[in-house]
């Protein structure tokens, strides 16, 4: 219950926006908040759903499909962009805090579908996945005032507080990635940073 009890939470905040949409007569004067609540609601079902794998069928515990920025992505390609940024930030936070086992073997390295495991490429292929899901958040947001993106920043201190406080034992390296995350959404200034202009930077 444990494992799924966040991803369902998250299910259950989307269903609530919908029926507000649906019923709620006073829906067009709160509206303003359905891209924060996405987010958080994103965030919430991020966090623990790469360890889904050890509940699905034919994956391995610390599968590659899971493991990665791939849920995100499809949800962004599927469906709403601030719901799949919310989630890219929840599994950056996931795999950082798996990028600190007591040792690289066994249940912590990644493990390919039919391949199997990828033995100690393991922390890059955690490391590659981390800074695709930054790269989607930078992107997500991008758009957004100066206003919804501090609102954002809020959103993933507290969204990620209970986290840090109840769940996470080695809190450093996740910890990390989230002030990491928030410099990032600070300094999207106005639209003008991207990834297109990360990627001209290093080019
Ligand atoms: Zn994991």
């Amino acid at each position: 219950m444990k494992l799924y009890g966040m991803p369902l939470a998250a299910c259950f905040m989307v269903a609530v926006l919908m029926a507000c949409r649906e019923f709620c007569p006073f829906w067009p004067a709160l509206s303003f908040i359905e891209t924060f609540w996405l987010f958080l609601a994103g965030l919430i079902g991020g966090i623990r759903l790469p360890d889904l794998d050890l509940r699905i069928p034919g994956l391995s515990h610390r599968s590659a499909i899971t493991h990665s920025c791939l849920p995100a992505v499809l949800l962004w390609v599927l469906g709403d962009a601030f719901i799949a940024a919310g989630l890219a930030l929840g599994i950056a936070l996931h795999l950082s805090s798996d990028l600190q086992p007591k040792s690289w073997t066994g249940g912590a390295l990644i493990k390919l579908p039919i391949l199997g495991s990828i033995g100690m490429l393991s922390p890059l292929w955690l490391i590659v996945n981390i800074v695709g899901c930054f790269a989607m958040v930078i992107e997500v947001i991008s758009g957004e005032s100066v206003d919804a993106r501090q609102a954002i920043v809020m959103i993933s201190v507290i969204g990620s507080g209970w986290y840090f406080l109840q769940e996470e034992k080695r809190p450093l390296l996740p910890l990390m990635t989230l002030g990491f995350a928030i410099l990032l959404v600070h300094a999207v200034k106005g639209g003008t940073l991207s990834v297109k202009m990360v990627w001209q930077y290093f080019a």
